[in-house]
């Protein structure tokens, strides 16, 4: 067991300090990467149980940046269906 998430769902859940004993959440003080595609914004940065999207996009679902999106934000991303996309 040397290889341990770094997630960070998991590192809430281990409530791992950075430095330890600091009194300070890792994830407050060190950037949550995507442990497979390196984004800070993929899904599976914030919970490694949400799929890697390997794509660095603001508000992507299942990201805690999802929550970070500016507030007058009216355009909404329509999304291609793929039902549509017959080539
Ligand atoms: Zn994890
Ligand atoms: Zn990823």
């Amino acid at each position: 067991m040397s290889e341990q998430c770094n997630c960070r769902q998991c590192l809430r859940d281990r409530k791992e300090e950075n430095p330890l004993g600091s009194g300070w959440p890792t994830e407050m003080t060190r950037m949550i990467l995507c442990q497979i595609c390196g984004n800070k914004r993929c899904p599976h940065a914030t919970d490694h149980r949400n799929e890697c999207t390997g794509s660095n996009e603001p508000g992507q679902d299942g990201s805690a940046y999802a929550e970070c999106k500016s507030h007058n934000a009216a355009t909404t991303v329509a999304k291609p269906t793929p039902a549509n996309r017959a080539s």
